[in-house]
């Protein structure tokens, strides 16, 4: 049996980052300038799950998700079990992406605006794209420590106000 190489996982990780944050800063670009604002319920859920800025949100609805066009990004993907053709969201700091199919689901919104929270915990970009790929890299994503989080946000539960995201 061939070993496994010790840093198996960083090596698609590293190779994904670039062009995966260029997409991501082109995307979060254009959403932010094409998206609208939340509307009064909407930033009062932002609110509750721990946003700081419901202001700067914007959400754009789309037919389906954006993907990045890179190998190493679908390498990534594909080995921590992130199916972007399954999903029905996606944020990317404040730029909040729905597809049309989920209009109106609240626990998709949720599940996206606790993602933004984790992002201002962060402080950019970049740092919320780092830490969000080593997590899959290394969880896989269902157990990634950002998505446990997020799901756990979708329902209008327990948690209280001081509620802060796991660190990166
Ligand atoms: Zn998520």
């Amino acid at each position: 049996m061939n070993p496994v190489p010790e840093n198996q996982q960083s090596i698609p990780l590293a190779q994904a980052m670039p062009a995966t944050l260029a997409w991501a800063t082109r995307l979060n670009a254009s959403v932010l300038a094409q998206g609208k604002p939340l509307s009064a319920w909407q930033a009062a859920d932002a609110v509750e799950v721990g946003v700081r800025q419901p202001d700067a949100v914007r959400i754009l609805r789309v037919p389906v998700l954006p993907q990045p066009d890179c190998p190493h990004f679908r390498n990534l993907a594909t080995q921590s079990g992130f199916d972007l053709d399954g999903s029905t969201g996606m944020a990317l700091g404040y730029a909040v992406l729905i597809c049309h199919s989920a209009l109106g689901d609240r626990k998709v919104l949720r599940h996206e605006l606790r993602h933004v929270a984790q992002f201002e915990q962060c402080g950019d970009l970049g740092r919320f794209l780092d830490s969000y790929l080593a997590q899959i890299a290394q969880h896989g994503y269902r157990d990634a420590p950002f998505e446990v989080d997020a799901r756990r946000h979708e329902g209008r539960l327990t948690m209280s106000r001081s509620d802060t995201p796991p660190s990166p």
